[in-house]
Formats: C-alpha cells, structure tokens, sequence
C-alpha cells in the first residue's frame, strides 16, 4: 500500500511516501520557504537526491511540484492513485485522543484549535485542505502531537492556577512530540521483547525542541511540554522551565512588550541565550567556556527530568535516547547520566560508539538509544486507520 505523509509547516512542505506495512520510503520531498522569492526543493528518491530552486507560491502550488515530481520520475502517477494520506497535526487539544479519518467536523475541529497553536495548527489545517483538493476520494488521516499524552491524569496535566481558567480557557498540559515518543515506545518494546503495555520507560526526545516523557504501562502520565512546546527541557532556542515572574519583571521593569518577551522566550533562549549558537554539532566544535556552560546546563536539566520521573514511575524498564540530539550527541548523554542516582551506569564505551544499549552489565536501568521516525509513525497509524 502506498501512503504518503505530509507535515505541512508555515512555510514548508516535508513530504514521504511510504510502501506500507514495510515502512520503505519511495519518496521524500521538502520544499522550503513557500512563499518567498525563490523556494528550495530537496527531491529524494532510491540513492538519488536532486536540489531544485523554483518559485512556489504557496501550498497548492506545493502539492503539485511534489505530484509532478513523483509523475515525472515514474514513483506514482497521481494523487488519486494513493491509499492514503496521513497528515501531522500539531495540536488535538483535548478533543483527539489518537489518528482521526479527516472529514469537514474533523476539519472545523482542527480549526476550533487554532488559537490554542497559532503558529502550527493553520500550516497543518493548509495541508490537509490542499490535498484534499488534489485527492478527494483518497481517505486522509489526522495524527496529533498531542494525542499520546491525552490519557495523562489530571493532577498531571493541570497547573496549579484558578481552576476556572482550565474549564472555560482549556489552560493545562497537553504536551507534544507524542509520535515520537509513541514510536520510540513500539521500537523500545521490539527491542526489549517486551509487550509496550508492559512497559515503564522514560524517553527523552532532544532535537531543536525537546521533551521528556514518562511511560507507564505503555500510557504517557506526564510529559515536560505544556500548554505550548515553550515548558520543559532547555531547547536550541528556547528556554524550557522559568520562573514566569520573570516575564512579569521583563514587562514591568526592563518595559519589553508581550513580543517582545514571546521572542525572547521561544526564539533566543535555550542553546541560543546561553552561548549564542542553537546547533549542538557547532557548539560541540567549539571551545568557549559559554558553549560549554550552555551544554552543561542542558545536561542538568535533562537529568532532574530524569529523576523526577524516575520517582514518579517506580519500576523504569528503560531511559531512552532519541532526536538528533539524543541520538548523536554522546558528551550530552554522557553528562546527564554521569553521577546518576538509583543504580542507573553508563557504559561509557558503548555511548561514545553510539550503540543502541549504552548501559553497563550493573545498571538498575537499561539506557537506550533509539532513532525517531515520526512520519514511518504517522503512516503505521493511517494504515492502522484504513484497517479498522
Ligand atoms: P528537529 O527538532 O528540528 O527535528 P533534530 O531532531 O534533527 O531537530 O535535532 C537537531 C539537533 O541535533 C541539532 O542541535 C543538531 O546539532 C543535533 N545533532 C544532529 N546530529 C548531531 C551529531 N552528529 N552530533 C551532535 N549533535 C547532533
């Protein structure tokens, strides 16, 4: 079965066609900065990748660049042709609990969420409204970033504000990354032979936006993003945990804007703030004290998520590695493992060889390193769809 998945941004298109259920991909496209004066196309298919710039004006005009890609080089002829069409949606609220068959209340739905992930929700809504056109007869499939965590519990998933601002302005944890943290849960549970409902893990997804998850029975129970991705584990540009006095005191006192703060918070804290580089890989390289404190700090975060969550599990099974980050970076697993509390030891060895156990003989918990794949997810999950 051929099913492609589209995760439609504000300015992007990222698209993969997938042989379902062997998970092979027969296509990749990412066309870039839609909607500016020249958009860049990355077209992969078998061993071959071919660079292209071209005016793509928008995301219809998107969609057909990538159908008249996948016609010309003969991978398939059009987009009736395909099985279905799984598409990221960035936010469920708490009205999605897994993949949802899209039709127009699913669409109004989708909609309704905007104000709750007014930066994501719209560019995934465009996707789904675009190639509904191409393909209307072609079943398409929601799969949420938050839907893995809708089963959290309520003391997990409320702030401990005015009650009235949860139940008239749906203020609470909703979390993100669930695809992933979901597939890193069915790839942990081969990897263990051990049933995901069987299964207490901690996984901690550390790309440009990272987020921690705590696993219980197979159900996530708590995860460090909240309300919006901003809470949590310091990220590349983003500050994760802070006092939120602090934005009151930037307003008040240093007389920044709400804007102004928004951007400083989301786009120039984190990796960014600290040391003045987001890309892990280039701090890596270089040698100043800043980018060492910036990782360091990173580190430590990524460490007290661990123990808290640790506490909150009792019995963990595994703490697991995924992202660019968590999958590459060994000095950053290195530094939040080393020292670890209960038992948990590193194999140092096998974390500088990146091999997919790095725990040693003796550790209570076994630590893993697992590669992500949210869109070979979003494809098992319309596939699953299909067939019920
Ligand atoms: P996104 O959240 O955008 O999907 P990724 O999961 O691709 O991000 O993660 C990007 C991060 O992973 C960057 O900080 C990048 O530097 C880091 N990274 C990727 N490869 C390596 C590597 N080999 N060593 C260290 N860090 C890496």
């Amino acid at each position: 079965m051929k099913i492609a998945v589209i995760n439609s941004g504000s300015s992007s298109i990222k698209f993969q066609l997938f042989e379902m259920p062997r998970g092979e991909v027969l296509a990749y496209v990412l066309i870039e900065k839609i909607g500016e004066f020249i958009s860049d196309t990355t077209f992969k298919y078998q061993d071959k990748k071919l660079t292209v710039t071209s005016v793509v004006k928008d995301h219809h005009e998107g969609l057909e660049k990538i159908i008249s890609l996948l016609n010309e080089y003969g991978i398939v002829k059009d987009f009736a042709s395909l099985d279905a069409i799984g598409h990221r949606v960035v936010h469920g609220g708490e009205e999605f609990h897994s993949a949802t068959l899209i039709n127009e209340h699913v669409i109004q739905k989708i909609q309704e969420l905007i104000p709750l992930a007014p930066l994501h929700n719209p560019a995934n809504l465009e996707g789904i409204l675009v190639s509904r056109k191409k393909a209307p007869l072609v079943p398409q499939v929601a799969v949420f970033d938050t839907a893995f965590h809708f089963h959290m519990p309520k003391e997990a998933y409320l702030y401990a504000i005015d009650y009235e601002l949860y139940e008239k302005n749906n203020i609470r944890r909703y979390g993100f990354h669930g695809s992933s943290h979901a597939y890193v849960l069915e790839e942990t549970s081969k990897y263990l032979k051990k049933d995901a409902s069987a299964l207490n893990i901690i996984t901690l997804h550390l790309g440009n936006g990272s987020s921690a998850c705590a696993i219980k029975n197979g159900i996530s129970i708590d995860t460090s993003m909240g309300f919006t991705p901003l809470e949590g584990l310091m990220m590349g540009t983003r500050s994760g945990d802070i006092d939120p006095s602090i934005i009151f005191y930037m307003q008040k006192e240093l007389g920044l804007s709400v804007d102004e703060v928004d951007t400083i918070l989301n786009k120039k804290s984190g990796l960014i703030g600290i040391c003045g580089k987001n890309d892990v890989r280039s701090i890596l390289e270089t040698e100043d004290e800043k980018a060492k404190l910036a990782l360091t700090m990173m580190a430590r975060r990524i460490k007290k998520y661990i123990g808290a969550y640790m506490a909150l599990l009792g019995h963990v099974d595994a703490i697991v590695f995924t992202g660019g980050i968590g999958e590459n970076a060994r000095d950053v697993r290195a530094m939040a493992l080393e020292e670890m509390a209960c038992g948990i030891v590193i194999d140092k060895e096998k974390n500088r060889e990146n091999e997919t156990l790095i725990s040693a003989k003796n550790s209570s918990v076994k630590l893993l390193v697992i590669k992500t794949d949210e869109e070979l997810y979003i494809a098992r999950e319309s596939l699953s769809i299909l067939h019920h």
